[in-house]
């Protein structure tokens, strides 16, 4: 069987791709690469690196039209400033919504645009890097649990029973994809998270923070500053 990995250049989806070429081997994997109107390509030009890294082929895919108009600060247009704090902090002033750098049902887009492509090129599963962190007070609700649960059904009934979603973290902590890719010797070095675009990762965004808190927990030092 052949496996499709949502791949965004950061150590989650990187992380994937790890696990996918160690079950299906490299030769039976594509990686799927998607542009969001983000404001700068440097977690396209790190899926690229890890792409080749592991030697698999990477599609790209521009979505970017389909978010016009959207307040999402991650994006080039209205949003404004990214926040400088914790995903925590941040959800302190939502009101119960997710965080201003929820891209609007991306995972469901991207999962339902990489359903398309598995089916067209003989993939049976796919990957994607959600995990409980990023879920959690519904920062990003299409990265919980009973997102995934509804998206692998609506994909396996819609697919005629031939494709299934693979999401190894969901329920799970970013300390323990962390865990995982050591295990795996994921290329983190290779690999970018930080929502601006300067040479080295601001540290002070919330996915900046999140990462740096799982390497601390596995008491290794991130390869990639
Ligand atoms: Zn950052």
């Amino acid at each position: 069987m052949k496996a499709l990995v949502l791949c965004s250049g950061g150590i989650d989806s990187t992380t994937c791709l790890a696990l996918a070429v160690e079950q299906y081997g490299a030769e039976n994997v594509l990686a799927l690469s998607v542009s969001y109107g983000q404001k700068h390509d440097k977690e396209i030009r790190s899926a690229r690196a890890v792409a080749d890294y592991y030697g698999v082929p990477l599609r790209e895919l521009d979505l970017a039209a389909l978010f016009a108009g959207s307040s999402c600060t991650l994006l080039k247009g209205n949003g404004g400033e990214i926040p400088k704090e914790s995903y925590a902090e941040q959800l302190e002033k939502t009101d119960g919504k997710p965080v201003s750098t929820y891209v609007p049902f991306r995972n469901g887009l991207f999962l339902a645009s990489a359903a398309s492509i598995a089916l067209s090129n003989d993939c049976g599963v796919i990957y994607y890097g959600a995990h409980s962190d990023d879920a959690a007070g519904n920062a990003y609700p299409d990265c919980s649990d009973a997102f995934n649960k509804a998206m692998n059904d609506a994909v396996f009934i819609g697919s005629g029973e031939q494709l299934r979603i693979e999401a190894p973290f969901v329920g799970r902590h970013k300390a323990d994809v962390v865990a995982e890719g050591l295990r795996l010797k994921a290329p983190y070095h290779l690999t970018w998270s930080c929502y601006e675009g300067g040479d080295k990762p601001c540290g002070c965004c919330g996915t900046c923070i999140d990462r740096a808190a799982a390497f601390a927990a596995n008491g290794v030092a991130d390869p990639a500053l």
